[in-house]
């Protein structure tokens, strides 16, 4: 692949905070895969977005950047919540946007699961957290016993969309949403954009911008 085709994340100096730059660069990051040099710079100026590519093509990153690009980290409440089909890949996704944190101060990721205890989660949740990674399931039980509030968040990342609705998750997502503020910015992550994801991204995302990259990196 030419330069031209895998530009250097410093080409976002005007879009990304240079603590973020810099730690990219320290992960050895320097060349985006194609969905983050696609999807970034909309991403980064606040667009709404639907973004289809495969696995491993670096869309943690992609929506990671984004959500860290709008915390504060004076603010102790919940700015970002990111939906994921499955404990697994929530974890892995908490791990990785923990990475991409590093350069900020004192950023919690706290990750909200089915299958794992509900008290150490209420605890968790009492000291405060930025960003919660979990599954729709928990996340929905969480609202209804009023132990999460999202009043304050900013950015909504749907990961693994088409996944989330294959494990009927679909009523739970609804729930959710209703929760956040109509101002956030969501963004909508699938590895296909078919017809049992199309009426929910109509209805969550407000004038999305598609980026659909057919290769992996
Ligand atoms: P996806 O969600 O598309 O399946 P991930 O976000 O999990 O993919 O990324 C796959 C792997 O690629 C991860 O190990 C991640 O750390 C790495 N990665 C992502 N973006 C880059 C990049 N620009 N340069 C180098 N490695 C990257
Ligand atoms: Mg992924």
């Amino acid at each position: 692949m030419s330069d031209a085709e895998t530009p250097r994340f410093s080409t976002l100096a005007q879009l990304l905070a240079p603590e973020l730059l810099a730690n990219l660069e320290s992960l050895g990051y320097y060349t985006m895969t194609p969905i983050q040099a696609a999807g970034l710079p909309p991403i980064l100026q606040g667009r709404d977005a639907i973004a289809q590519a495969k696995t491993g093509s670096g869309k943690t990153a992609t929506f990671g950047l984004g959500l860290l690009s709008r915390l504060d980290v004076a603010n102790y409440r919940v700015q970002s919540l990111v939906l994921c089909p499955t404990r697994e890949l929530a974890d892995q996704v908490a791990e990785e946007i923990r990475r991409l944190a590093r350069a900020l101060p004192n950023v919690k990721v706290l990750t909200l699961c089915g299958g794992a205890p509900f008290g150490p989660q209420l605890n968790s949740l009492d000291h405060g957290a930025h960003i919660i990674v979990g599954t729709p399931g928990r996340i929905e039980e969480h609202l209804r016993k009023g132990s999460l509030q999202l009043d304050e968040v900013n950015t909504l990342v749907l990961d693994e969309a088409d996944r989330m609705l294959d494990m009927g998750f679909q009523a739970a997502l609804e729930t959710i949403v209703d929760y956040t503020p109509s101002t956030r910015q969501t963004l909508l992550f699938s590895a296909t954009y078919n017809d049992a994801v199309r009426p929910i991204a109509q209805a969550m995302l407000r004038d999305p911008v598609t980026v659909e990259v057919e290769s992996t990196h």
